[in-house]
């Protein structure tokens, strides 16, 4: 299943969750019934909401000429190690710093 969005003239944005290609072209508005295009929007990320997906491209954006200066290196707690799964179970049982 997917979700394809349409867009409402007077309604806005609304979803249809359908099987892969297999959407119309145009849906009726679930408010006022008037039939609403298709639009193409970005992949869903998962794990992350609209605002996030959002957020992250504004924040990639705004890098390329403003980009986060800090004048301090981050809190111990802020720089914990980050814990990854090894590849395979042999790697697991190799040696850690
Ligand atoms: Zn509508």
């Amino acid at each position: 299943m997917a979700i394809y969005e349409f867009l409402c003239e007077q309604h806005g944005v609304f979803e249809l969750h359908r099987p892969i290609g297999q959407a119309p072209s145009e849906q009726a508005c679930p408010d006022c019934g008037a039939p609403a295009r298709r639009i193409v929007s970005a992949p869903m990320v998962i794990g992350s909401t609209r605002s996030a997906w959002s957020g992250a491209i504004e924040r990639a954006a705004r890098s390329a000429h403003e980009p986060e200066v800090v004048s301090s290196v981050p809190a111990a707690g802020a720089r914990q190690r980050i814990r990854t799964v090894p590849l395979t179970p042999q790697l697991a049982r190799l040696p850690r710093p």
